[in-house]
């Protein structure tokens, strides 16, 4: 009865691949040019909206072209805003005057 083969070097090898995790790519976009306006800046930033990638230089770029619009008074919705039926509101009183009721701005009372 003799077995000596060591697994010691195959574990040895285990160890090491815990590091592969860490192993991270570089997100570091060195330029980015604007998909509004075109500008070129170091600082662009990269907005994932249903799961497309856009560019942009600036939040005002960004909601220019990524915002919904109020469905009444055609405001861009910066803010949380309110969706009812597939249309945006930027607040209850807009979405009143389309007649939808069900959504309130802050709680009825008093
Ligand atoms: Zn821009
Ligand atoms: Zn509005």
């Amino acid at each position: 009865m003799s077995s000596s083969s060591s697994p010691a070097v195959a574990q040895h090898l285990l160890q090491k691949e815990v590091c592969f995790g860490l192993v991270q790519t570089k997100g570091v976009i060195r330029m980015g040019r604007c998909e509004v306006c075109g500008n070129e800046y170091d600082k662009a930033f990269q907005v994932i909206l249903a799961g497309k990638t856009h560019v942009f230089d600036s939040f005002e770029c960004a909601i220019h072209a990524l915002a919904p619009t109020c469905s009444y008074c055609g405001v861009r919705i910066v803010g949380h805003g309110m969706e009812a039926d597939g249309a945006f509101f930027c607040c209850a009183h807009c979405a009143e005057q389309k007649g939808v009721t069900e959504l309130q701005d802050r709680a009825a009372g008093g």
